[in-house]
């Protein structure tokens, strides 16, 4: 490449990679964070429901 890719180029492929690799629980991942596939709240691992917008995984 000519340029080198920013931070934001690669964190967006990284969600472009990880947001088709849905957790069984419909819990989107970031990082080590649950991601709400609703209003991107982010939560712990431990979390069952999101405390932002109050989606809870379907399933
Ligand atoms: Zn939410």
């Amino acid at each position: 490449m000519a340029t080198a890719p920013s931070g934001d180029d690669m964190f967006d492929e990284f969600l472009s990679q990880r947001g088709h690799d849905v957790e069984e629980t419909g819990w989107e991942e970031n990082y080590n964070k649950k991601q709400c596939p609703d209003c991107g709240g982010l939560h712990e691992s431990a979390a069952s429901e999101c405390s932002v917008c109050g989606w809870t995984p379907v399933n």
